[in-house]
């Protein structure tokens, strides 16, 4: 928990802007310059000003958070996957607010979900790593929400979102019982159970409001985990045998759970109040690049994600301009008229939902997993640009807007450019690291076993094991272990 007070890195400008495909650099050096700027802006619902607060799009409604893990958003329908593999979330984005451009903060689970939960870049928030998990002094989406009356729930699938990388910060129920060794969750199916565990608690929160003995909103986070390798063909979605079809066929099995969930809002008659909203942690690599899998580049593949937003009574839209998964928090508070208690990063996105022009603004992705992936990237107007962090020390230059999939790096026809775009990448990057120099870190050693079953997964090339941690990542007050309202911690 952080207490912060004061001015923060909200971003949210009045100006109006646009960006041409063409559009020069001064004009680029404007956005980050106004993304760099600190003065302080008034946080969502009213600022100390004694402006008249703007009124929440639906205050005190339920918050269903769904993300896939590992979910690359150009193999869904709304993101033009040419497939019927996803009738769920084509459905959910029919009415929703679908952001065409939302970008992860980097390419692997925990850094992601912690920017997710925290509104934070990895240099501000720390979780670089396997032995860096999410301080407590930082606030979470569910502890806002838990402060301001809501009950809140999460199912974890996987190991990152165990109670040790500090992400169960602010849930009164966490149900980990599907979180297993590592080497078991990659061979795990688990969407089947995350969904039942979801249905129960939409049904139980339902039912209690209907009998009048429980009206207070909930939030309920889903992550679903199945499209992550090792990749399974499921019998009724039969694709074929490839690695890629194995993962078209996880995505479709996943849509169909997601589906149940969606459905229940519905049947139980909580959908009119409840926004929805779905993203993943970050993408896949089938090759695009030369590689496989993740969280070794920050290429598009792997850093772009799904973003769609549903807010009943709010017309569906596409919105083009580039966003973070770190505006997501401000968002959803700004929706249900919850104001932040401490900085935030990010901006909302209310003004996308509600059909209004998005300002375009810069958006950065990091990694520094191991010593071999160490990348920031910059999305900012036009460009695209990576830097390699390691060794290499290579600059990439994409433009964006022509060339999506990032093919040609065009860095050497742009030399200016890319001298000012690094600038302004640095900048940023100093600009969030000096945001979390408040906050408390935490190094914790992963374990013997948890070493070797990453190191034979491949996720690192050598983690030293330390079997005295020095650190819990345990939140304040031990939450449920299930979403029954039984009450009982698991103790584990
Ligand atoms: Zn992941």
């Amino acid at each position: 928990m952080h207490t912060r007070e004061g001015g923060g890195l909200w971003t949210r400008r009045s100006a109006r802007s646009s960006v041409a495909p063409r559009a020069g650099l001064a004009l680029v050096a404007a956005l980050v310059a106004g993304a760099c700027a600190k003065s302080p802006s008034p946080p969502p619902g009213g600022g100390p000003s004694g402006a008249p607060s703007a009124p929440a799009l639906l205050p005190g409604a339920n918050v269903l958070f769904i993300t896939v893990d590992t979910l690359r958003a150009d193999r869904l329908g709304p993101y033009g996957f040419d497939r019927p593999i996803s009738p769920a979330l084509d459905r959910l984005a029919a009415e929703a607010v679908v952001f065409d451009e939302a970008q992860s903060s980097t390419s692997w689970t925990l850094p992601a979900l912690a920017t997710l939960m925290t509104s934070h870049p990895t240099s501000t928030h720390g979780a670089w790593d396997f032995e860096s998990p999410l301080d407590e002094s930082y606030t979470t989406l569910a502890e806002i929400l838990a402060s301001n009356g809501y009950d809140t729930a999460a199912v974890a699938s996987h190991v990152f979102l165990g109670r040790e990388f500090g992400l169960a910060q602010g849930f009164t129920h966490f149900d980990d019982d599907l979180v297993q060794q590592i080497e078991l969750s990659h061979l795990a199916v688990t969407s089947d159970a995350v969904t039942e565990r979801g249905v129960r608690f939409v049904e139980r929160k339902a039912a209690a409001r209907a009998a009048g003995v429980d009206d207070t909103p909930w939030f309920l986070w889903l992550h679903y985990f199945d499209p992550h390798h090792t990749y399974f063909a499921h019998t009724d979605f039969p694709f074929g045998d490839s690695e890629e079809d194995r993962y078209l066929s996880e995505i479709a099995f996943t849509d169909r759970a997601i589906g149940r969930v969606l459905d229940t809002l519905r049947a139980t008659g909580s959908e009119a109040d409840t926004i929805v909203v779905f993203t993943a942690d970050h993408g896949e690599e089938f090759g695009d690049h030369g590689g496989l899998y993740h969280g070794l580049t920050l290429h598009r593949e792997v850093v772009r994600v799904p973003l769609i937003v549903r807010v009943p009574g709010v017309a569906a839209r596409r919105e083009a301009a580039a966003v973070g998964i770190g505006d997501v928090l401000g968002t959803v508070l700004e929706v249900v008229g919850v104001e932040p208690r401490n900085e935030l990063s990010g901006r909302s996105l209310v003004p996308a939902l509600k059909g209004e022009p998005l300002d375009d603004a810069p958006v950065i992705a990091e990694l520094r997993r191991t010593v071999d992936a160490r990348f920031d990237a910059l999305l900012v107007g036009p460009w695209k640009l990576i830097r390699d962090r390691g060794e290499a020390g290579t600059l990439e230059l994409y433009e964006r807007l022509v060339d999506p999939t990032e093919t040609l790096d065009v860095a050497h026809r742009h030399p200016g450019t890319v001298l000012e775009l690094a600038e302004s990448l640095d900048a940023l990057v100093q600009q969030a690291e000096v945001a979390g120099s408040g906050f408390g870190r935490q190094r914790r050693g992963v374990g013997a076993d948890m070493a070797q079953a990453l190191e034979a997964l491949g996720y690192v090339d050598g983690v030293a094991p330390s079997p005295a941690d020095g650190a819990s990542g345990e939140p304040d007050g031990e939450p449920d272990g299930d979403l029954d309202g039984n009450g009982a911690g698991d103790g584990r």
